[in-house]
């Protein structure tokens, strides 16, 4: 679903953040890309939405070369959450999630029906709809947007580090809707954690980087060699 073909990412300013990388991610799967900070992890992601233009070598989304792909078009199949969940916040809970459905078509009053049902499909009560961002916990926060990245139906889901600024019991809960969902959905999600133990618990396959966008294992978590 999602392939790096010997991928190569450098900045302008010499600073090689990925390596040569070739990487094939299921679909159907939560794949999980781990290693310390600045290994590349959120490069490689954003790669696959052309928010980052490889230096070489190509990434594949569903079978083409997203270089052939129109970015907005791209991105409408692609749901991405990120860690602080960005949310907009002069509108209400409902709207946040409803605004990526109206600006692909769909109306208003059918976009508000479907954000409900994500609502309640991430965990939350619909009493929160009517709510700002400002007035949820850091955790609601963090399932809105989820629900918003799912409001168009992408098959693909970038997460990069979407709980990691929640604190443990949260995180745990939200780690299991995760799995729960996944089960119930079958997105193609590329997962981003500094985390080893997240990666284990969410990752059906694991890619564990090190500095400098090498990658050094790509396993399931049980066939994972101890580092
Ligand atoms: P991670 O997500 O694993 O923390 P990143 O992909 O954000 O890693 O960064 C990989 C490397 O590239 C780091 O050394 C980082 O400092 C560098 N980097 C990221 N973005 C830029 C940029 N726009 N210009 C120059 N260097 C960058
Ligand atoms: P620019 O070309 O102005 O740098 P970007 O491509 O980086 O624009 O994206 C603009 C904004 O859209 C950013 O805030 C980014 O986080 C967001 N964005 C990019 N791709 C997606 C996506 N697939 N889903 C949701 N938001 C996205």
């Amino acid at each position: 679903m999602i392939e790096f073909q010997a991928v190569r990412k450098e900045y302008d300013n010499g600073t090689v953040a990925v390596h040569e990388l070739s990487l094939s991610v299921q679909s159907g799967t939560i794949t999980v890309l781990v290693g310390p900070s600045g290994c590349g992890k959120t490069t490689l992601m954003r790669m696959v939405n052309r928010m980052i233009e490889p230096s070489s070598g190509t990434v594949l989304v569903g079978g083409a070369d997203v270089r052939d792909r129109d970015p907005a078009q791209l991105r409408r199949g692609i749901g991405y959450v990120i860690q602080q969940a960005g949310l907009f916040p002069h509108r209400t809970v409902l709207d946040n999630i409803a605004t990526v459905p109206v600006l692909s078509g769909a109306s208003r009053r059918a976009a508000r029906t479907r954000a409900g049902e994500l609502l309640e499909l991430v965990g939350l009560p619909q009493h929160l709809g009517s709510r700002y961002p400002a007035q949820l916990s850091g955790g609601q926060q963090q399932r809105v947007g989820v629900a918003r990245a799912l409001a168009a139906d992408p098959p693909v889901l970038l997460m990069d580090e979407p709980f990691s600024a929640v604190d443990p019991v949260v995180r745990e809960g939200l780690q299991d809707e995760l799995l729960r969902l996944q089960g119930e959905l079958d997105k193609t999600v590329l997962f981003v954690t500094h985390d080893i133990d997240e990666a284990i618990k969410l990752g059906e396959k694991v890619a564990v980087l090190r500095q400098g966008g090498h990658l050094v294992q790509y396993a399931e978590p049980d066939d994972l060699l101890a580092e």
